[in-house]
């Protein structure tokens, strides 16, 4: 058909391209991702997950912080020898990674048109990340972790020579 080569194996022939840029891949490059990307483009159609990760880590942090803040003004300094305040913390902590999970699930849930909707839409899905966080944490944490190091594993799939 074309006689284009694949980008990485200057030998063959191009069976299909990137869909991010367009580069030429064999059949062997084209069939470690799908859609069928090359080695960069998987990085970056990666790179936003890794951001939102990290970001949800961030204001994670910043809630655990907040409610040590509160609990110092209200309870005083001796609310961290107990563990009930830490587990409030952690709960509390959890919050973001529940929020984030539903946003995945439901995004059109915050582009109601109606302020009374949205409102109402805020508060539930609010008091669902309550319960969803703590048990979403600790698989978005595994799948990130997943994500790496799968994308990494094939990264090193298009040099080596098949
Ligand atoms: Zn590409
Ligand atoms: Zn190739």
């Amino acid at each position: 058909m074309s006689k284009m080569k694949c980008f990485y194996h200057n030998e063959r022939e191009a069976t299909c391209t990137c869909v991010g840029c367009g580069k030429g891949l064999c059949s062997p490059c084209g069939s470690i991702s799908k859609p069928q990307r090359c080695a960069d483009c998987l990085t970056e159609a990666n790179r936003k997950e890794y951001n939102s990760f990290l970001y949800t880590a961030i204001v994670s942090a910043f809630f655990f912080f907040i409610t040590a803040m509160i609990l110092v003004f209200t309870v005083g300094v001796s609310a961290f020898r107990s563990p009930m305040w830490w587990f409030l913390m952690a709960v509390v902590a959890t919050i973001p990674w529940g929020w984030r999970f539903l946003h995945s699930l439901f995004p059109v849930f915050f582009l109601s048109t109606s302020i009374l909707l949205m409102i109402l839409a805020l508060i539930f899905t609010a008091l669902l990340s309550f319960f969803a966080g703590i048990v979403v944490m600790p698989w978005q944490i595994f799948s990130i972790i997943r994500l790496y190091a799968r994308t990494r594993a094939a990264r090193k799939r298009f040099f080596e020579s098949t």
